[in-house]
């Protein structure tokens, strides 16, 4: 193919992409609320949350808690790597993720949406998303916690940022995902910041120094998986079940819901 071939290509390709998220927007406002507590959107976050307690998250919404110092740190974390990007507006951001380029691009904070057939619209903000020729390559996730273990809602929430850019439009064939936690004392770490980190630099698996600790996996995305597993949470918002606790204890004893929670009162 030409290279006029291409760039007309990539830009009608992006133009679709573009549509189609505004579409899933502008529906989501105004859309009849059919799930729980009057929503029409879920954020994929608290899809991923789901899958450490779904009662916890019940309660989170019932019977909201300020947020802690340490979820504030997560989020200044989570900024510090973001400022290493350029801003962009949604349309410049697809407009770089669908040009045809050997090395891939890196997009962060990429907005996405989509619709499912059971009403929900489903937003959320990738972290890192790296694109080449309108596929996803690579979709980057980085958490901060005391326990430096890549748990199954982290996996949850990368696979559906993969699902969701497929549903937008992108490549998904062969796309991969890598989850890199952090100890909560890197959320202000200047290495972080300025993209010096090694976790951050080139990826290494893991890393150590006087401030704390990073680990750093990929895996394959697979699609079956991620999409039994939305399924799954929508019951829930959908009414088709109630929430569901979990039931390991050690979730339990860190959960800032005991107190309120029935499985632990009975
Ligand atoms: S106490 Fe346990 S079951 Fe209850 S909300 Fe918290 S984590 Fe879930």
């Amino acid at each position: 193919m030409q290279p006029d071939d291409d760039s007309t290509r990539a830009r009608s390709l992006s133009l679709d992409i573009l549509e189609r998220y505004r579409q899933v927007y502008r529906a989501s406002r105004n859309a009849e609320p059919l799930l729980r507590y009057g929503r029409r959107t879920i954020a994929v976050s608290t899809i991923a949350q789901q899958f450490y307690c779904e009662k916890a998250v019940q309660l989170s919404i019932e019977r909201p808690l300020a947020p802690t110092q340490s979820m504030r740190d997560g989020v200044a974390g989570h900024e510090a790597v973001s400022s290493l990007g350029v801003t962009m507006t949604q349309q410049e951001a697809i407009e770089a993720a669908v040009v045809a380029r050997e090395v891939p691009v890196c997009v962060y904070e990429f907005r996405i949406g989509w619709h499912h057939h059971s009403g929900a619209t489903i937003l959320g903000f990738v972290d890192e998303a790296w694109f080449r020729n309108a596929h996803v390559d690579l979709v980057a996730e980085r958490k901060f916690s005391s326990n430096p273990a890549i748990h199954a809602p982290y996996h949850v929430q990368a696979g559906l940022y993969c699902l969701g850019l497929g549903e937008m439009g992108f490549g998904t064939e062969c796309s991969r995902y890598r989850i890199s936690v952090f100890s909560r004392q890197c959320h202000d770490c200047a290495s972080l910041a300025s993209g010096e980190c090694p976790t951050v630099a080139i990826g290494a698996d893991s890393h150590t120094c006087d401030r704390g600790a990073s680990i750093s996996r990929t895996f394959p995305f697979e699609r079956e998986s991620v999409h039994h597993d939305l399924e799954w949470a929508l019951e829930f918002w959908t009414g088709k079940r109630e929430a569901q606790a979990t039931t390991n204890p050690s979730r339990c004893r860190a959960c800032r819901y005991q107190r309120m929670c029935n499985r632990t009162q009975t």
